[in-house]
């Protein structure tokens, strides 16, 4: 399998994306921690998927232990957090060579209304919490000698405006910033950077889009494709991001939008 004999981190991984890829990046043969904030019982959801994989022993040489996952509590938004998720992760598998910020969260409120405590809140999650997560998986590349792989679940946003949602469009335009620098930076170590910038995909934090039908429509007809995204149309880019066929790939950022980006109009 493309992913045998790897270890990966997958943030944010109890629900959503986060969720979908961890699965995916098992299917492909990868160890995976799942690294959850406050739900306890996704987290242990998604790590029972994949051990009911192992049950059925995967690829050639097969899986049927129950070790390809196990979950660990963090906030991202904490550095101690950050630290002690890297830490007990390599701990457990003995190395790390996949990362994936999925991690994130966004606020809504007018411009003028933001408050420094929700501004806060999305910049240490989705930048701050990215920022340090990396710093300490590459360590352990650079330490340990390994070439590894860092993806980041950006957002359409790091490009396109997002009215009423600034905090979360300058984190991801500075996470567009951070994988360009790092690509540079980080190659001569053999680890690539790369963001993976979904546009409107079901998950829950779009809820309140998919309970509002006349929003839904509205974005509907700016999706070239029609339909809104499935996490499993993310976490196929993230997976191939993830093995050797994107050796050659860094410093990029891949737009899973059904055509969006080119077709935005301002709702
Ligand atoms: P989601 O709300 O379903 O999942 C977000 C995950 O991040 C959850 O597992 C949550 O527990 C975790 N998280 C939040 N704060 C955390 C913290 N402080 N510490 C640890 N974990 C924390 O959202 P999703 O749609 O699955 O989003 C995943 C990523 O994809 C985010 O970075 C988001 O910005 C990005 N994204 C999503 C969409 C979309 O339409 N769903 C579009 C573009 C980008």
């Amino acid at each position: 399998m493309r992913l045998d004999g790897k270890v990966a981190l997958v943030t944010g991984s109890s629900q959503g994306i986060g969720q979908v890829i961890a699965i995916r990046l098992a299917e492909a043969g990868a160890k995976v921690v799942i690294n959850y904030r406050s739900h306890p019982e996704g987290a242990a959801e998604t790590v029972a998927k994949i051990r009911a994989m192992g049950g059925e022993c995967h690829g050639a040489e097969g899986y049927c232990d129950d070790d390809h996952a196990f979950s660990i509590g963090a906030d991202l938004s904490i550095l101690a957090d950050i630290h002690r998720l890297v830490g007990e992760s390599i701990d457990h598998y003995g190395q790390l060579d996949i990362l994936v910020n999925n991690a994130g969260i966004e606020k809504h409120a007018p411009f003028w209304e933001v408050t420094e405590k929700a501004f806060d809140a999305v910049i240490n999650v989705n930048l701050k919490g990215v920022f340090f997560t990396t710093q300490a998986v590459v360590k352990h590349l650079m330490a340990t000698e390994r070439s590894g792989k860092i993806i980041n679940i950006s957002s359409v946003h790091e490009d396109l405006p997002f009215p009423n949602f600034a905090p979360y469009c300058a984190s991801k335009g500075g996470l567009k910033m951070l994988t360009r620098d790092l690509a540079v930076e980080l190659a001569p170590y053999g680890i690539t950077v790369n963001n993976v910038a979904p546009g409107a995909i079901e998950t829950p934090i779009n809820s309140e889009l998919l309970n509002n039908q006349a929003k839904l429509n509205a974005l509907l007809k700016n999706i070239p494709l029609g339909r809104l995204g499935h996490p499993q149309d993310v976490a196929g880019l993230v997976e191939f991001l993830a093995s050797d066929d994107a050796n050659y790939i860094t410093g990029s950022t891949f737009f899973v939008d059904g055509g969006l980006t080119w077709n935005y109009q301002e709702q």
